[in-house]
């Protein structure tokens, strides 16, 4: 995926002609500019990948970073989807730094996206880059395209969540990895 930034700005100001704007009003005179350079940025998110990914040292407990804010967008009505997302893994000797998890959320959250896949993406690129002992990820999210448009449900949480490894295969370690999640809570 690469930005063609020129495309972007001819694409904005047709759209904005096709809702029945004058793309020529001040407000809007740089606005596919400035969409332009947005995505241009989400690039940077998504460019993170494995030769960034270095291996800090060794542990076998499981690791949790919980309430990563992310923000996406929903690639069927281009609005976005924004929430938490909890991701775990249990290391087989590999850790990586936590600021990492961070990153590779943002690299698969900055496109457009489904929420469903966007869970199982970071789940199979870190089991992919870590090879642990299994990954967890569970997201929660707020939809605009359910809160502005449709069913205008603006309150409904959707959450999905992909498992793998021992995450799976052990009750006592799916629990564990649920608790540590829902400890401390903020509503
Ligand atoms: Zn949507």
């Amino acid at each position: 995926m690469a930005i063609d930034k020129s495309k972007i700005e001819q694409a904005i100001r047709l759209f904005l002609e096709g809702i029945g704007e004058d793309p020529n009003r001040e407000g809007l005179r740089d606005t596919p500019k400035r969409v332009a350079k947005m995505w241009e940025e989400f690039e940077s998110f998504r460019e993170f990948d494995m030769t960034t990914f270095e291996e800090i040292g060794t542990y076998d407990e499981m690791v949790v970073v919980r309430d990563i804010k992310f923000f996406s967008l929903c690639e069927h009505h281009l609005l976005p989807f924004f929430g938490k997302a909890h991701v775990a893994y249990i290391p087989d000797k590999k850790v990586c730094g936590l600021s990492k998890i961070v990153r590779v959320v943002n690299k698969f959250s900055y496109r457009p996206q489904v929420q469903e896949r966007l869970t199982i993406e970071i789940a199979e690129f870190l089991e992919k880059e870590l090879k642990p002992k299994g990954v967890a990820v569970v997201m929660e999210a707020v939809h605009l395209c359910m809160a502005m448009r449709g069913v205008r449900n603006p309150d409904s949480v959707t959450v999905t969540s992909k498992l793998t490894g021992k995450f799976l295969e052990c009750q006592k370690t799916k629990e564990e990895f649920l608790n540590l999640i829902n400890s401390h809570k903020k509503l």
